[in-house]
């Protein structure tokens, strides 16, 4: 097995070392749709970082890089409810470090400084500024810009893309592949299919290439939550294969194995759909398991909708990945009212 070597990377550790997140059988919720079998890893459970979720394996490997260059203050963007700005955040706290976020609010009038959820959550972590720019503003931009305004005051800036989605943070997800190979070794599951949300990429890319590393064809289904299959395939390709580079792999990962789908976007990003607002209640209601509005819940539509169009035998083992985000239910309360 050629294998990836990642303990050659500087890391900073917010997961606990020597205990993956679990990987836990949904009986209930594959009774209720009588398919395959459907596990979940619980990566919702990496509560390392205040409420959890993917993004903490990614700032692991972002943050190292940023002390490393001597950095003392996080630049990141997001939308107007992002876990993922939630999370920067939430480790430059950890680090003694300043953090600014530029919020893209993609939808107009969306940003409400007052809102529940991840916004809340801004102000009581204490982000050091909150920038709101509108749907279309060139972020890069705007982080450089703030980056100088840093630099200006004697500081210095670490600016960590959107879902902190390059291929240092993708590494986080090369580290989950190996991790759940090893689980689903250890515990004797043949795993058939891996469902995840695919937003800014750096999740379905690390695992493409932390798999393709350990010779492991799994197929891995990206739900989109925001772009177009041919525009999010392209996106995930091209990282996985940057990932693949940074960690010391050879080899371009076959085109075919990227596959994200598209028909659960809606109408658009972050927007409510009825196959969202089910999933969400269902697996509420059968496994006691919060998933999220934005990623997790539309994923989730995802699987059932393929559970029920007959994509699995009934002798299959699917693991859902669940990313977290369930703090941006609260901005959400609305939704699921009534039924
Ligand atoms: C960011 C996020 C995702 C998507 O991961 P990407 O790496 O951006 O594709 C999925 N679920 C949750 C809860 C997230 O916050």
């Amino acid at each position: 097995m050629a294998g990836v070597d990642l303990a050659r990377l500087a890391r900073r550790r917010y997961t606990e070392p020597g205990h993956p997140t679990p990987i836990e059988r949904l009986d209930r919720l594959s009774a209720a749709l009588g398919g395959p079998t459907i596990y979940v890893k619980r990566d919702d459970l990496l509560m390392g970082l205040a409420g959890g979720g993917n993004k903490v394996r990614k700032l692991e490997f972002l943050v190292a890089e940023a002390l490393a260059q001597g950095a003392d203050t996080l630049i990141t963007t997001g939308a107007v409810q992002s876990n993922h700005c939630r999370l920067t955040l939430a480790a430059a706290v950890r680090e003694g470090m300043r953090c600014r976020l530029i919020l893209e609010e993609r939808i107009p009038g969306s940003y409400d400084p007052g809102a529940s959820g991840n916004n809340f959550l801004y102000q009581l972590l204490g982000a050091e500024r909150i920038r709101v720019v509108p749907a279309g503003s060139d972020l890069v931009a705007e982080m450089e810009a703030e980056a100088a305004d840093v630099a200006a005051a004697g500081r210095k800036a670490y600016v960590i893309p959107g879902g902190g989605s390059n291929a240092v943070g993708a590494t986080g997800y090369v580290a989950c592949a190996q991790e759940l190979l090893y689980q689903a070794f250890e515990m004797g599951l043949r795993i058939d299919a891996i469902v995840c949300a695919s937003g800014s990429a750096g999740t379905q890319a690390g695992l493409l290439a932390g798999l393709h590393g350990h010779h492991a064809d799994i197929p891995v289904i990206g739900i989109s939550v925001r772009s177009s299959r041919a525009e999010q395939e392209a996106r995930v390709w091209e990282l996985a294969n940057r990932t693949a580079e940074h960690v010391g792999l050879r080899g371009e990962i076959p085109r075919e194995r990227v596959v994200c789908l598209d028909d659960y976007v809606g109408p658009g990003y972050s927007i409510p759909t009825p196959g969202m607002v089910e999933a969400v209640r269902m697996v509420a209601r059968t496994e006691a398991i919060l998933l999220d509005p934005v990623y997790t819940g539309k994923a989730m539509a995802g699987l059932i909708d393929l559970v029920r169009r007959g994509r699995f035998s009934g002798s299959d083992h699917v693991l859902f990945l669940h990313t977290g985000g369930s703090p941006a239910l609260f901005a959400y309360t609305g939704v699921f009212r009534g039924a």
